[in-house]
């Protein structure tokens, strides 16, 4: 099924996020993460895409994996480490295999990179262009509710997501955040602009402080202090951050809910407990 006609409906939607294997061998495992997660019944769930190459022929397995078990896959596809033929082969086995879903992003430049070099596409706009031109896939991409990191002006950010959209993009999937009101203001701001694709709020569950604090660093997502507070209290006890990042993580989405925000993207880090404790904790709300 198209996810952008599922995000369409108005009603809550809950997907998952997981990512593949890095070794070949630990294939199996992810496997049995997909089938736990889609035990949960989420309206869809996404494969991350290794940027290094390394990785993305199991992002297809994963996803052939997750439509097995009677669940919808959003398949991701990075442009940065792949030529424009490598792409177009990567959306011909994806079609093979029957996955209409794609988000089509360009990756992280690899330091010391050559980026961009002929044959490559330079922005996930003219990644998203390339595959609407083909027509068979319903197609998301990424924005950043606190700016994409390497820009330098919030607007000019958003004049680029528009372009994005203008290229094809049926829906997008935001960066992790940990403060609702900013996604409030991104949601305003996008709309002023005329950006009106649906939105999927994406929520991390946070359950290593030390990790986190370095994610967002590198990502320029803002910590609140409240949030701060928690990571700091339990860095050293892992049972009680996970609880509290759990609580965190829950209370976010009810309050997105609320306001009227109703897709909801959960970051599972492949932990099938951690998804499944939310998808709990919100089971009367989300029906
Ligand atoms: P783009 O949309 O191309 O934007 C990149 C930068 O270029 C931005 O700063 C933007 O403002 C700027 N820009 C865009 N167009 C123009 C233009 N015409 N002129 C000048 N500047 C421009 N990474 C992975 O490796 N694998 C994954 O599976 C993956 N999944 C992700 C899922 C989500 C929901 C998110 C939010 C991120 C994900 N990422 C993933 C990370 C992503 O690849 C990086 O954030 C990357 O640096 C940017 O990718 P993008 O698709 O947003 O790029």
């Amino acid at each position: 099924m198209k996810i952008c006609e599922r995000l369409k409906s108005g009603r809550v939607t809950v997907s998952c996020e997981l990512f593949p294997p890095k070794k070949d061998g630990e294939l199996d495992h992810v496997c049995e993460v997909v089938r736990d997660i889609a035990a949960l019944k989420p309206d869809f769930m996404s494969v991350t895409y290794g940027a290094g190459g390394g990785t993305s022929i199991n992002t297809a397995r994963i996803a052939e994996e997750i439509e097995s078990r009677g669940v919808t896959a959003l398949a991701h596809l990075t442009c940065v480490s792949s030529t424009k033929d490598e792409v177009a082969r990567i959306l011909e086995e994806l079609k093979e295999k029957h996955i209409e879903n794609i988000l089509a992003l360009r990756g992280d430049i690899p330091k010391d990179s050559d980026f961009p070099s002929p044959g490559h596409y330079r922005y996930a706009s003219e990644l998203v262009a390339q595959i609407k031109a083909r027509g068979d896939f319903c197609i998301g991409a990424a924005c950043y509710p606190e700016g994409h990191i390497e820009c330098a002006h919030k607007e000019d950010d958003i004049d680029y997501l528009k372009r994005k959209v203008e290229c094809g993009c049926d829906f997008l999937t935001t960066q992790m955040f940990f403060d609702n009101n900013i996604l409030y203001n991104f949601l305003y701001r996008i709309l002023a602009k005329g950006i009106n694709v649906p939105v999927v709020a994406g929520i991390m569950p946070v359950t290593n402080s030390r990790q986190i604090k370095r994610i967002c660093a590198l990502s320029g997502t803002e910590l609140p202090p409240r949030f701060k507070a928690i990571a700091d209290k339990f860095a050293d006890r892992p049972a009680a951050m996970k609880q509290a990042g759990i609580a965190y993580a829950t209370e976010q989405i009810i309050d997105l809910i609320s306001n009227g925000v109703n897709s909801i993207h959960i970051y599972t880090m492949n932990k099938p407990d951690i998804a499944a404790k939310i998808m709990e904790n919100l089971s009367e709300i989300i029906g």
